[in-house]
């Protein structure tokens, strides 16, 4: 068995891992992978925005399995160009994945199937979203349509920070093709939870709910990250809303994808806002999201591999389950100096001896001419502890990633605060 894993962040370490734990004599290629990926298996330089050369490369490797982690290259087709090539694959169609490249898409979508979301309207003229955004009043949300790299939201408080941020995106350009489009969001109040799903396009298979922790600094404050992360269970996250949220905002969504002739199969990531309403998504997402994978998939005791080969080999998921861990994850980011603006590439790294519950995933890792390794992206690590409490695996997060020499790290020691505050996070036995 040989598996293709498409990126190289700390979401395709903890892939590479959980699908060579599910069988350890799996083949694992990674393309372009990372230096703890290819502890697992084969790293081949390629990068993962490069249709052709993936293409290229599965037709030479011929895997029975392609994952693909990151949004980009599901945007560009990667999926349908591998499927033409009858080589399986989890991940869906440039189509389905617009799902998350475009946002104006994604609203008409919810819109059209009753699906709980804000109220948008999408704009390409400045003065027009303007009147929108007084229509709406303070707080308000603008949102750049297109793929801006986690970075095309601004929550606005005020209306001069709103004129500024459509200025930004329609008059300036400063979000490029991604911000020609514009929604004007009606501001949602709550605590967001990501609800991740396995999916062949009608059964649904719901992941643990996980919340991250996006903001740079400790309390949930300073500017906006990929993620400096994440922890699960989130007792908010209960089977009663994620049972809701399967026939109210999954299967609609299917549905409505599949009569918009964009059937969608792999991973369906909800992001939603748990609103005095009930839950609302804030946005979809076409694959697993990063750094929430490293904080879930340690606590999934059956296996990840059978129900994604039955989505890419099209058998189709019913009579899979899957079943998980009574422990708690949580994922610490260790972020390079500098991060999220100009982090610091080629600092070198000093990891602490491995531990059994603690599992450093890599992200922006390389290793330089001298087979030494460094950063070379923003996030450099995701270090997940497993234990059974959430205190514990709190503990032993930060205490493992503040082991880890680099430089002006920049790592966040309170992931998982709300829950605690909540008083959950005890023993689940
Ligand atoms: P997104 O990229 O759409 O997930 O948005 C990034 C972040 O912006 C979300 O995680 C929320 O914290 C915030 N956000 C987006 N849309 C809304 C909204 N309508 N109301 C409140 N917060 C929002």
């Amino acid at each position: 068995m040989r598996a293709l894993i498409v990126g190289g962040g700390g979401r395709e370490h903890a892939l590479a891992w959980k699908l060579q734990k599910d069988q350890p004599s799996i083949e694992i290629v990674a393309a372009p992978g990372n230096p703890g990926i290819a502890a697992l298996g084969r790293c081949v330089p390629v990068s993962a925005d490069d249709v052709a050369g993936i293409v290229r490369l599965a037709t030479n490797e011929k895997p029975q399995l392609v994952v693909i982690g990151p949004e980009a290259p599901l945007a560009a087709g990667l999926a349908d160009a591998l499927r033409s090539a009858e080589i399986p694959v989890f991940g869906p169609s440039r189509a389905a994945a617009r799902i998350e490249s475009s946002k104006a898409f994604a609203k008409a979508l919810m819109r059209e199937a009753g699906v709980p979301t804000a109220r948008a309207t999408r704009f390409v003229d400045a003065a027009a979203a303007k009147r929108s955004a007084r229509e709406l009043g303070a707080p308000v949300v603008i949102k750049a349509s297109g793929l801006a790299a986690g970075k095309g939201v601004i929550v606005c408080e005020t209306m001069a920070e709103a004129d500024a941020a459509i200025d930004a995106m329609l008059t300036n350009d400063s979000f490029g093709t991604a911000g020609r489009e514009v929604l004007v969001e009606e501001f949602m109040e709550g605590e967001e939870l990501s609800l991740f799903a396995i999916t062949d396009g009608t059964t649904v298979l719901p992941m643990l709910a996980a919340q991250d922790h996006k903001r740079l600094l400790e309390g949930d404050r300073g500017p906006n990250t990929g993620g400096m992360g994440a922890y699960a269970p989130v007792s908010l996250g209960s089977e009663a809303l994620v049972a809701d949220a399967v026939d109210r905002i999954f299967l609609p969504t299917l549905d409505a994808l599949r009569s918009a002739n964009a059937p969608f199969s792999g991973l369906l990531y909800a992001g939603l806002m748990l609103t005095a309403q009930g839950p609302r998504v804030v946005e979809f997402n076409a694959r697993f999201g990063d750094p929430e994978t490293e904080a879930i998939l340690p606590l999934l005791e059956s296996s990840l591999l059978e129900p994604v080969l039955a989505v890419a080999s099209g058998s189709g998921l019913a009579g899979h389950e899957l079943r998980w861990s009574s422990k708690h994850a949580v994922t610490t980011v260790v972020a390079a100096s500098g991060y999220p603006d100009a982090p610091r590439k080629g600092a070198s790294i000093k990891l602490p001896p491995p531990e059994g519950n603690v599992h450093v995933f890599h992200a922006g890792t390389a290793l330089d001419s001298a087979g030494k390794l460094v950063t070379s992206g923003g996030r450099v690590f995701a270090v997940t502890a497993v234990a059974a409490t959430l205190d514990a695996a709190r503990r032993e997060s930060a205490r493992v990633a503040g082991a880890i020499e680099l430089e002006g790290k920049q790592l966040r020691r309170d992931i998982g605060w709300r829950e605690q505050e909540r008083g959950a996070g005890a023993s689940r036995n």
